[in-house]
């Protein structure tokens, strides 16, 4: 059986709706504890997934640190960060701002930290809005200090910067753009990754090169394999047909694919995944399994960062068929 994405020993519950819709937590923790099993066994709980797919915003309460979903444009994911003790508010990549100040408002939250992973417009085009509103200071990459709207705080690879007492690592994750990071709480083996590493793919090599995808993919691995990994986009469905397709053979992919169409179908979100399941699933992090090099003629003799660069052209032209 398949390891399906799941938050061991952190608690989820599902607002605003889905509090009066459902028994609150215990309905939920009944709905988490079906997730690892697979689809067919499922139709049990299908009611409540049914009344779970109407919520558009996830918490996962860890350490003290929510971390909640929210959906924007098609499929942007902006992420709320609460500290419960001191009631600090950050958001990462905010692309927008109407549906993260909804929440906000409705929270009676301030807004102390934007966090960007990168400058793309769909990940920043809220900054300017959030920032006015509520005073935020805005933080990324000194690379992309020119190019982040508002930006306050500038960090490097390696700098470690405290979102009230939890502690954040950045890392320079180039590859999609050349000045991307990401942000590694430890205390709550939580990853924000922008752009670089998704469910099942990594971003498209729009400034960077494959060298630097790679190396920034092998430092996303090092990470203890339950890290959560909280990515930028909901692609994973679409991912899941380019993975399918070249290794065809792998059992724990082929069941994350039809969890994951599960979920989709449902209007569930498919994120946070685990660093364990890409491992297990991701071809962009398996460049060395020889069915996937089989299906895309590379060479066993060739690099990791070579294999990669045939992935990605790979799926690029899987995109567009
Ligand atoms: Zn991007
Ligand atoms: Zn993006």
């Amino acid at each position: 059986m398949a390891s399906h994405p799941r938050s061991t020993g952190s608690e989820l519950c599902i607002w605003p709706e889905m509090r009066q819709l459902c028994l609150r937590k215990n309905l939920l923790f009944e709905f988490l504890r079906f997730l690892p099993i697979p689809y067919p066994t499922m139709r049990g709980v299908s009611r409540c997934l049914r009344r779970v797919s109407r919520c558009c915003s996830i918490t996962n309460m860890s350490s003290r640190l929510h971390i909640e979903l929210v959906p924007c444009l098609r499929d942007n994911y902006v992420y709320i960060l609460h500290d419960e003790d001191t009631g600090t508010v950050g958001l990462v990549d905010p692309s927008e701002a109407a549906p993260v100040i909804d929440v906000l408002d409705r929270r009676k939250w301030n807004l102390n930290y934007i966090l960007n992973t990168h400058h793309h417009h769909d990940h920043t085009d809220g900054n300017m809005e959030l920032k006015e509103r509520y005073g935020a200071k805005v933080i990324g990459s000194s690379f992309d200090k020119e190019s982040i709207p508002g930006i306050d705080i500038a960090l490097n690879d390696g700098d470690k910067w405290m979102f009230a007492s939890h502690e954040v690592l950045v890392t320079a994750t180039p590859g999609h753009t050349r000045g991307h990071i990401s942000f590694y709480f430890p205390g709550s083996k939580s990853i924000f990754t922008g752009d670089t590493l998704f469910s099942l793919s990594c971003g498209k090599l729009l400034q960077g090169t494959s060298e630097q995808m790679f190396s920034s993919l092998s430092k996303i691995r090092l990470l203890p394999e339950d890290t959560k990994i909280y990515c930028g986009h909901e692609y994973t469905l679409s991912n899941s047909k380019f993975a399918l397709s070249i290794e065809p053979g792998n059992e724990k992919l082929q069941s994350y694919a039809a969890h994951v169409a599960h979920l989709r179908n449902k209007g569930l979100p498919t994120i946070p995944t685990t660093l364990k399941q890409e491992k297990l699933c991701n071809p962009f992090l398996r460049t060395s399994i020889r069915e996937i090099r089989q299906s895309l003629n590379i060479p066993e003799s060739v690099s990791g960062e070579e294999a990669l660069d045939a992935i990605c052209r790979a799926k690029d032209n899987f995109l567009v068929q």
